[in-house]
């Protein structure tokens, strides 16, 4: 039957990484779920270097890390930065961190369209309606609450369907978050803008850091450096505010130019050339992308990945916060409908929970952007906000960056918050054998043995 029900448990607006985690999980608890996505998978989008979080842990919740480790991606085993007043390019890798050592000590360099359209498929096998080219338009009430959706389908009819609940995965381009209380706001701290394309035949790194992400800072910026397979190559130049005049008029020019600017990586592309096939032959310009939200959700509706919040590339962060926060948001969900726990209770410890990992990474990539020092500052200052100062100074480093620490670093329980995304990783690939987890807050809730809901711990 093709028509859609005006009737579910749960719509999902937006199909990206965050909506099908969420719509995956969702269904997977039984729910009636239906996905609505503008686009026709695959579409391109940008955000290609992964953390092991996302890979290992909630991919493996969905079930479907095997078909993400056959589907050929780049391994990457960390990153390499020329960064800060250090000259040479250092290397971190996800093994060197004791909590990420062994089998899942890496990620994968992912070309978008591939990654999404399996955590898609993915969703629609785990029983999810999704449906491509059904646009949302709107939102519907039930005096205080949001109660379902206006959306366009991909004949132009105009339709309304209706939910308990209505997750806005819909990215950053969201109108929809508008109708969650609270303001989307902008960092003053990242306002940097984005110019990317690709190449064909760039060189890779020595191995075994050939599928690393490279970052390599230039007086404007940095460039990011991702192999995408063993021929082609995403080049991105994150340029500083002050210097956003650079990217104007000839795009091509003004590509051509940053990469002049950075000699590492134009040294990579000596023999290559630029990518001519569609989606990567174009140049792409993004800006005004780092943000945060006063609040991020609202009695019926609630926000994930770019449609809440988004930092800045560098340190990976993006998927694993739209994947991260699809599961707490699928956790929620599932607990309110099972009638376990009542809504408020439910989606306050999403939010906790969201907001201490945004602000981990957001904290750590203030002091990386503003450290002008050698990678010995940045291993310090991420040792002090992953709360092991005083240990090994690697091990806070590749935490932060693994996407295995939830920590809030100011408060008392950061050793044991730390241990959230690594504990994740295990459910992931032990399952219920994983055991039961710690609360993160005082009198904060603990995920179900199979990590799909919330419960009061010790019950
Ligand atoms: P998206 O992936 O944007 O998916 C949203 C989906 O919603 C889309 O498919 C869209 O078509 C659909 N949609 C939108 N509006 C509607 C509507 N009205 N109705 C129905 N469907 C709709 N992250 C990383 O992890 N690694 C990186 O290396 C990285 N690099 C980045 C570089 C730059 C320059 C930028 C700006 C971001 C980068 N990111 C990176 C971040 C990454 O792109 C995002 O965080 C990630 O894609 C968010 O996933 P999402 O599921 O929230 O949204």
């Amino acid at each position: 039957n093709d028509d859609v029900k005006s009737d579910y448990d749960v719509i999902v607006v937006g199909g990206g990484p965050g909506g099908s985690t969420v719509a995956g999980l969702v269904a997977m608890d039984g729910h009636h779920v239906l996905l609505l996505e503008k686009e026709t998978f695959p579409r391109y989008q940008i955000g290609e270097s992964l953390l092991p979080a996302t890979v290992h842990g909630v991919c493996a919740l969905l079930g479907v890390r095997d078909e993400i480790e056959r589907a050929g991606f780049v391994r990457k085993r960390g990153g390499t930065f020329r960064w800060g007043s250090n000259r040479e390019p250092w290397t971190f890798s996800f093994a060197a961190s004791e909590r990420m050592a062994g089998p899942t000590s890496y990620a994968y360099q992912v070309e978008r369209g591939q990654f999404d359209t399996i955590l898609l498929d993915n969703a629609k096998r785990l029983g999810a309606d999704v449906r491509q080219g059904h646009r949302v338009v709107g939102t519907v009430r039930n005096d205080d609450r949001v109660a379902g959706v206006r959306y366009v389908d991909d004949r132009g009819g105009e339709h309304i369907a209706r939910a308990r609940f209505v997750v806005d995965a819909s990215g950053h381009g969201s109108r929809l978050h508008r109708d969650v209380d609270g303001e989307r706001e902008y960092s003053p701290h990242f306002r940097n803008l984005a110019l990317f394309g690709y190449f064909e035949g760039g060189h890779r790194m020595p191995a075994p850091n050939s599928g690393n992400i490279l970052c390599a800072a230039f007086p404007d910026g940095w460039f990011w450096y991702i192999p995408l397979s063993d021929t082609l190559t995403s080049v991105g130049a994150v340029v500083r505010h002050s210097a956003a005049a650079r990217v104007r008029g000839d795009l091509d020019a003004a590509y051509a130019g940053l990469i002049a600017d950075c000699p590492l990586v134009a040294e990579l592309l000596a023999d290559a050339s630029r990518a001519t096939e569609p989606p990567y032959d174009e140049l792409r310009v993004r800006k005004d992308y780092s943000y945060d939200r006063t609040a991020l959700w609202c009695p019926g509706m609630v926000l994930v990945g770019d449609a809440a919040c988004f930092i800045d590339p560098v340190f990976s962060s993006g998927v694993h916060l739209a994947t991260y926060s699809g599961l707490l948001a699928a956790r929620s969900i599932n607990s309110a409908l099972a009638g376990e726990l009542p809504e408020e209770r439910a989606f306050t410890e999403f939010e906790l929970r969201y907001r201490r990992e945004f602000t981990l990474f957001h904290d750590f990539l203030v002091a990386f952007y503003e450290t002008s020092t050698d990678e010995q500052g940045y291993f310090t200052a991420a040792s002090k906000l992953t709360g092991r100062a005083g240990t090994d100074p690697d091990a806070g480093f590749v935490d932060l960056v693994g996407g295995v620490s939830s920590t809030d670093f100011s408060r008392r329980l950061t050793g044991e918050v730390l241990a959230e995304g690594a504990r994740l990783q295990v459910r992931g690939l032990l399952g219920e054998a994983a055991g039961a987890e710690p609360p993160l807050f005082p009198g904060g809730l603990v995920p179900s043995p199979d990590g799909r809901r919330w419960l009061m711990p010790g019950v």
